[in-house]
């Protein structure tokens, strides 16, 4: 029997579903990748992300290479190309592991449909989350629109029915079929219209297991304190990984509890914190699949909250600034030079700038949604979407809109020497500590020693926080009241 397994956000050899299906069932299996063209040139994503997938892709192709598999690829339409190079190799079976965006499971059903029209018979396998959105639903059979409810009933899941990792599958085959492959050559990023950017988070599937042991071993064990202290490596960088399914959220669930159970050092709580946010990643996936229409409008009505600001001259240059990170509001500055340098940004000043975007400027929430969309290596649309809806308060269980962050509380608490302001923010290096967080406020004397001149080399507040926070609860008065 002749199997395809079509590969797409599943870019690795440990415990992949499909692939070791195929291997297991198949006399030939033919790995397929298909460059989406409609997709790229929609330039929903940017350079991080290509460069990242392609730089994963051309790793996955030289390990099935040594396993006797040679990865196949073909770029235009996915639909279409997937149809025809069943028909040209003559397969008998397509695999593939379910994606949950609403494109792909509109793409995913067609794709079905003619195969199965066709005679080819297609195995889907679950394989991006730990359990699907049907897996875990409230008493009603409804899905759980609350985090804390959703969470719970995950946990009492994994206990009843925990989810085995699978055996590396191409080995089993290569036992069979023995010898390996020609390695073939990828597009690159340029050849997709992209341009190749150094990778601030390697990509590939041995460094997403590299990444994985160097956090269990390390900054888990002050997972709790050093996630929101944006200046040191407190997370474990691993979004990318789970983005292109480098690596299974099984296996780092897998690998965090057994670093309890083997009875080292490292803390419950410390550890549990981190299975928490792998949890929010599915709570977000389940919403998307749940409730495709998050993909293109608020989860809730917007009754309530202040109307953002209508587009014009104002909207342009607030914007800009907002995101070239000359809001003068450091925090939020470094930020998004993060972000534009480096393609990924840490969760806590995420959430400031995001909040900023939102209620300091009153700009809406899309835009910025957007603009992450396409500076993110991580850039993904069910856990993008998720945080934006939860920043806007419109989304399923969301931040309180008359809940503002504060720019400034939040640089003085989790950048308080202003290290990662620095860092990003060259022109503020030499500003003393306690003026980092509002450097407007020096003197001239000050701002000559520091070499940095307001208005000059960094700008003055765009807005007024305080004004603009008032602004903003008395525009949207009925929140309050509620
Ligand atoms: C406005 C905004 C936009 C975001 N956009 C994205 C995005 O496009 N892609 C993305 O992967 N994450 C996004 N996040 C969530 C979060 O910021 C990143 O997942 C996290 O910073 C990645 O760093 P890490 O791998 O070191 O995380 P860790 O702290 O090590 O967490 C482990 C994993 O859990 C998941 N995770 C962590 N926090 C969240 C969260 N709040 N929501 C969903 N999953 C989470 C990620 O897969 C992450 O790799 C966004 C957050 C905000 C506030």
């Amino acid at each position: 029997m002749r199997g395809v397994v079509w590969i797409r956000r599943d870019l690795r050899l440990q415990d992949q579903p499909a692939l070791t299906a195929a291997c297991a069932e198949c006399d030939e299996v033919i790995p397929l990748f298909v460059f989406d063209d409609p997709l790229l040139r929609a330039r929903q994503f940017g350079a991080p992300c290509v460069t990242f997938m392609v730089s994963c892709l051309d790793e996955l192709a030289a390990a099935l290479a040594d396993q006797g598999l040679a990865l196949q690829w073909r770029r235009g339409d996915q639909i279409e190309e997937v149809l025809r190079f069943v028909v040209d190799v003559k397969a008998d079976v397509v695999y593939w592991n379910r994606d949950y965006e609403p494109a792909s499971i509109h793409r995913d059903w067609k794709v079905q449909q003619a195969l199965m029209a066709q005679g080819v018979v297609v195995r889907t396998f679950k394989d991006h989350v730990v359990f699907e959105a049907e897996e875990i639903r409230g008493s009603t059979g409804d899905p759980l629109q609350r985090y804390s409810a959703y969470r719970a009933r995950w946990w009492t899941k994994w206990h009843a029915a925990t989810p085995p990792l699978l055996p590396s599958p191409v080995r089993q085959r290569n036992q069979r079929a023995g010898g390996s492959s020609p390695k073939i050559a990828l597009p690159t990023a340029e050849d997709l219209g992209y341009q190749t950017v150094p990778l601030s988070i390697a990509a590939g599937e041995k460094e997403a297991q590299r990444r994985l042991r160097w956090f269990l071993d390390g900054p888990v064990h002050r997972y709790v304190e050093g996630r929101n202290i944006p200046a040191i490596d407190g997370t474990s960088k691993l979004s990318p990984h789970f983005r292109f399914g480098t690596l299974s959220a099984r296996t780092a669930v897998h690998a965090a509890l057994g670093t309890l159970a083997t009875g080292g050092s490292v803390s419950r709580r410390d550890l549990l914190t981190w299975i928490d946010e792998l949890i929010w990643r599915e709570f977000f996936l389940q919403i998307l699949s749940a409730f495709p229409q998050v993909a293109s409008g608020p989860f809730r009505s917007k009754d309530g909250l202040p109307r953002p600001r209508p587009a014009g001259a104002e909207w342009t240059r607030l914007y800009a600034a907002w995101c070239n990170g000359r809001t003068g509001y450091p925090l939020v500055d470094a930020g998004m030079k993060q972000l534009n340098q480096t393609g990924w940004m840490h969760n806590r000043v995420r959430m400031v700038a995001a909040s900023f975007l939102i209620k300091d400027l009153r700009i809406d929430w899309q835009s910025g949604e957007r603009y992450f969309m396409q500076q993110l290596i991580d850039a993904d649309l069910a856990a993008n979407n998720g945080n934006w809806q939860w920043a806007s308060a419109t989304g399923t269980d969301s931040m309180p809109g008359y809940r503002i962050f504060n720019p400034l509380l939040q640089s003085r608490k989790f950048d308080p020497e202003g290290a990662y302001i620095r860092q990003y923010v060259p022109e503020l290096a030499a500003v003393p500590p306690d003026k980092i967080h509002a450097p407007h406020l020096m003197t001239q004397k000050e701002q000559n020693l520091a070499g940095c001149r307001i208005g000059r080399d960094y700008p003055s507040p765009i807005v007024d926080h305080r004004q603009a926070r008032e602004e903003y609860l008395a525009l949207g008065k009925q929140l309050v009241m509620r």
